[in-house]
């Protein structure tokens, strides 16, 4: 293993899946992991995730590799608190899912000597807490870094290779680059499930029962990406303005394509719309990235 201390800040699903990943992986490593309240670092002891200290000032004292596994907004406030901590040469990484607005709120609070990596596994459910985690959560899924020019080669491959241990597949882009494809892949689509859920729940002519008892799959689908932790999402969006509004703008547009043809009675347009977007679920199937199973592979409808 190439680092011998890792210090995870958060306990969380993406900390506990990092805990159990490595427990899987049988390396040789001490891990220590903190969270902000007693419930979360009590249960992550009871699971046996990790060593669970009380304060991040103290989990990060001597680690070789610092996690930020908190909401994007909070992690600013907690490198403030851990820096007078942190080893020289070591290195900083985080798993928020914006980096634009991370490397922003960060980078220039960090002494020299220390390796700011930012990194996001692109791997979720969700499910929140200690209890959400899964050993294979990173299994095939990309972690993609955003190393800021002038770090060095060698706290790069670490970072990479830790990544790996973990099941990942790993690639290296701007942060500015990250922030626009997650934007399309995931920012924007779990506004859009928000948005669907809504109105779904506004809609006075259906009962609220009915909206639930005749669910149909879409709709299911939607449900679940619009049960996300709302403070993640909210910080998400707080943090990718820029490049969810490109996203957005560009969603209304072809929005308002597609309503044109429902009530113009345009089935050519809608017909060749869908055939293109069926073949974008089969890139990814083909990709490995999902199950081509129906409906996910779930025994109902
Ligand atoms: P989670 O299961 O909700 O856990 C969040 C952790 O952060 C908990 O330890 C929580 O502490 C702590 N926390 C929350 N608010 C805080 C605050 N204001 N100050 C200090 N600590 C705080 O979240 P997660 O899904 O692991 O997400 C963690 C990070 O991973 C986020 O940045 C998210 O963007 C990123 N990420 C998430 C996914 C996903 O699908 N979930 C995927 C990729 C990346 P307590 O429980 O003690 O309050």
């Amino acid at each position: 293993m190439l680092y011998k201390k890792v210090a995870l800040i958060g306990l969380g699903l993406i900390a506990s899946s990092i805990c159990l990943s490595l427990k899987r992986a049988k390396v040789t490593v001490e891990v220590i992991g903190t969270s902000r309240s007693l419930k979360t670092r009590s249960k992550a002891a009871e699971l046996g995730l990790c060593e669970v200290l009380e304060t991040p000032v103290e989990t990060v004292k001597g680690a070789d590799l610092v996690v930020l596994c908190v909401p994007v907004g909070a992690m600013r406030d907690i490198v403030k608190e851990i820096l007078p901590n942190l080893k020289p040469g070591s290195t900083l990484t985080d798993v928020g899912s914006v980096k634009g607005g991370v490397i922003e709120s960060i980078h220039s609070l960090l002494p020299v000597g220390v390796n700011f990596i930012p990194g996001h596994p692109l791997a979720g459910t969700e499910h929140s807490g200690p209890e959400a985690g899964f050993e294979s959560l990173f299994d095939n899924r990309w972690c993609l870094l955003t190393p800021l020019a002038g770090t060095p080669d060698e706290p790069r491959k670490k970072l990479k290779y830790f990544w790996e241990i973990l099941g990942a597949k790993v690639d290296f882009m701007s942060p500015q680059h990250h922030d626009l494809v997650l934007a399309v892949t995931s920012h924007v689509p779990h506004l859009i499930a928000y948005t669907m859920v809504g109105v779904a729940d506004d809609l006075s002519k259906v009962t609220k029962s009915e909206v639930i008892d005749y669910s149909a799959a879409g709709f299911r689908d939607f449900t679940r990406i619009a049960a996300s932790d709302p403070t993640m999402w909210r910080d998400v969006f707080l943090h990718n303005k820029e490049a969810s509004l490109e996203i957005l703008e560009r969603f209304t547009e072809e929005l308002l394509k597609l309503k044109t043809a429902v009530s113009l009675g345009n089935g050519e347009l809608l017909f060749n719309y869908f055939s293109r977007t069926r073949e974008v679920r089969r890139s990814i199937v083909a990709a490995g990235q999902d199950t081509s199973e129906a409906n996910f592979g779930r025994k109902t409808s």
